[in-house]
């Protein structure tokens, strides 16, 4: 039997690439030589994520997602249960393909949230607290509406669509000097780490994969000490992206197999790398999105002279507030 890493692999990868091409656009790779001045030497490249349609890279799972979907299957309508960047991202590729979306969004997610799902014309179904409570919402409407469900987790043509963003970096890389000696990225449901790594391991065979997940929610850290996907308690973290209490088998699989290194970190630093990448870069990172540089401040990541290193910054979808009191601290 084919395993479940099989199913996600280089050339399908690459076919996402170019299936995706109309739905998302290529971000720029920035070399962050103000961050560099708070490091040991290497060299500091972030790939900008905050820059992609829906201000993540969510958008690129979704498009890969949505267009392997049968003419069918679009012309009933996609529904997905989500409280951050992927109800954006489903929104958006719904509304360029012109089919329905139906979001399901927890009651009390913030009004700037659904606000944004809406403006790209889905329609928003505010139930329940708990990510459980949104996906048996969703399997009801898809019951009885009969819409065709576009779940986010352990799902290849959502793994392979977010993997692109390390095609890209890849080749960015490749243009200006080489390649990278390590390159990180941000994990919650490890989608995003499952599949960028496979590909990483491909397309930069010699490059370190970190991911860096949440202390408060370990759920990586935990399953690959214990050597099966395990389901932790969900502490409080600033990286809203990032709390999610199970680790799914695929997700797992692909990551014990292709991640070298998964750290956890504090909160404390995450806001310190939001407030350096507004201040030092210009730019607008969300805590979830700059976990990796959050990191590399805390001295988990070996930013020694002669090395480079590649901080995947996921998303720029901060609150407001957050933001304000961050960088007033
Ligand atoms: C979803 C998300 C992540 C985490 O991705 P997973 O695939 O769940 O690990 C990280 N950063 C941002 C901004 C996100 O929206």
């Amino acid at each position: 039997m084919q395993s479940f890493s099989e199913q996600v692999t280089i050339e399908k990868i690459l076919k996402a690439r170019a299936n995706i091409r109309a739905f998302v656009k290529p971000t720029p790779l920035f070399r962050a030589e103000k961050l560099e001045e708070l490091f040991g030497g290497a060299e500091i490249y972030l790939k900008l994520e905050n820059f992609q349609y829906t201000g993540s890279f969510k958008t690129r799972g979704a498009a890969n997602k949505i267009l392997s979907l049968t003419k069918d299957e679009l012309s009933r309508g996609v529904c997905a249960a989500s409280s951050g960047n992927y109800a954006q991202a489903v929104a958006f590729v719904a509304s360029r393909l012109k089919a329905k979306a139906v979001i399901v969004m927890p009651e009390n997610a913030p009004a700037a949230k659904v606000e944004g799902v809406r403006g790209y014309g889905a329609e928003v179904v505010l139930y329940g607290l708990t990510g459980g409570d949104r996906e048996d919402k969703c399997a009801e409407l898809t019951q009885q509406y009969n819409y065709c469900p576009v779940h986010l987790h352990d799902d290849p043509m959502i793994i392979m669509g977010h993997a692109t963003v390390t095609v890209e970096a890849a080749e960015q890389i490749r243009v200006l000097s080489g390649s990278f000696d390590e390159i990180v990225f941000p994990c919650g449901a490890g989608s995003l780490l499952s599949g960028a790594a496979r590909a990483s391991k491909s397309l930069m065979p010699n490059t370190k994969v970190t991911g860096v997940e949440p202390a408060a929610v370990p759920r990586f850290t935990m399953s690959l000490k214990e050597g099966k996907p395990l389901t932790v308690e969900m502490g409080q973290t600033i990286a809203d992206g990032l709390r999610v209490g199970r680790a799914k088998p695929l997700n797992f699989e692909l990551i014990r197999d292709n991640v070298d290194n998964l750290l956890t970190l504090e909160d404390e630093p995450i806001r310190r790398a939001v407030r350096e990448a507004a201040l030092r870069c210009k730019i607008i990172a969300e805590p979830s999105g700059c976990i990796g540089i959050a990191a590399a401040l805390d001295g988990k990541i070996d930013t020694g002279a002669g090395r480079r290193i590649c901080f995947v910054i996921t998303g720029g979808n901060v609150d407001v507030k957050l933001l304000t009191d961050i960088l007033n601290m």
